[in-house]
């Protein structure tokens, strides 16, 4: 599309936590598999240095440095060096952009709870704990952020949200990579797209020039528990679409450092926003 140079630029960034790139394709995760046309869609490995846990790689994705930057090397974040590396919300919050960040369950993205908050500064921030330790509740943490998004996102149109959706690893954790993982993986897609829809839904979306990325952390072992460096596990994604971006092009993101450069410069001009 042809920007004008009074088109607002807005960036959605949803990170889905252990989603396995295996699992990706039509049948299961409709809505993601779609960027492959409309944008691309690629395998990200996670970086050799880098554990593949949560905390290190969402530091990477948020903050465009690895653990050598940021110094985050598990899912305790204490000792971190997120004040020189910021995370891309901090970055365009500070900039005077209107943000938006959205947490299901894992506290350490949003809260001071293990180190955190790794997500420093947003002008809106919400989070959703979920209600006990079960997945059910998580599915239901879920489910309450993402209609809380949503319905921000229609009404506010925040120039950059980061939504975070918890449950598929929790479920890969717990019982592994099979049918009830599937099914996980099945509802956060479904979620994906209520976001996009919802964005698409907002009062002034025809002004707009939204580019929509959707990423997760690492994947997991067949039998849940923990992995390390086996490909299922250290083979992450993401996935974009949005002005700039070719329909079906080669993937723009290949490593997870990748996330907040793309993230930024999509953003573009962060002044008289
Ligand atoms: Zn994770």
């Amino acid at each position: 599309m042809l920007l004008s140079a009074k088109t607002l630029r807005h960036v959605l960034v949803i990170g889905v936590d252990g989603v396995r790139f295996d699992l990706l394709g039509p049948e299961v995760t409709p809505v993601i598999w779609g960027f492959g046309a409309a944008g691309f869609l690629g395998p990200v490995p996670v970086d050799e240095t880098t554990p593949t846990w949560s905390g290190p790689c969402w530091a990477t994705i948020a903050t465009g440095t690895g653990v050598d930057g940021h110094g985050i090397t598990g899912n305790d974040l204490t000792g971190h060096r997120l004040a020189e590396h910021p995370d891309f919300v901090t970055v365009a919050t500070r900039a005077g952009v209107p943000t938006l960040l959205a947490v299901s369950g894992w506290a350490p993205l949003a809260l001071a709870e293990d180190g955190g908050p790794l997500f420093a500064e947003a002008t809106r921030r919400e989070f959703v704990a979920p209600s006990e330790v079960s997945l059910e509740a998580w599915d239901a943490a879920d489910e309450a952020v993402t209609a809380l998004a949503a319905s921000i996102l229609a009404r506010e149109a925040p120039r950059l949200s980061f939504v975070y959706l918890g449950a598929v690893d929790v479920v890969g954790h717990v019982l592994g990579a099979g049918s009830a993982y599937r099914e996980a993986a099945r509802a956060a897609d479904e979620r994906v797209g209520r976001l996009l829809f919802a964005v698409q839904s907002g009062p002034s979306f025809a002004d707009e020039a939204w580019t929509t990325v959707v990423v997760t952390d690492h994947g997991h072992l067949d039998q849940g528990g923990h992995g390390g460096r086996e490909p299922e596990v250290a083979t992450a994604w993401a996935a974009a679409a949005g002005p700039g971006i070719q329909p079906g092009d080669q993937a723009l993101i290949t490593s997870q450092e990748q996330v907040a450069p793309l993230v930024l410069a999509a953003l573009g001009d962060m002044s008289g926003s």
